[in-house]
């Protein structure tokens, strides 16, 4: 395994360090009932996505 040869500095160390924020999480807005949800995923709260009622259809079939 590959050894340091000398002390990073806090410095470094921070810089380093820079670009490791957390972003906030998107939220996209429910076409059919206006709630909050993640993009590209199911309304949790009315069962859409894309317009049409998934959650609905499956508990149907
Ligand atoms: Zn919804």
């Amino acid at each position: 395994m590959a050894v340091p040869r000398s002390r990073l500095s806090n410095s470094r160390k921070n810089l380093r360090r820079s670009h490791h924020a957390k972003k906030a999480k998107s939220v996209a807005l429910c076409s059919n009932c206006k709630a909050p949800h993640l993009p590209h995923r199911m309304c949790s709260s009315c069962g859409f996505y894309a317009g049409k009622a998934i959650l609905a259809q499956k508990e149907s079939a």
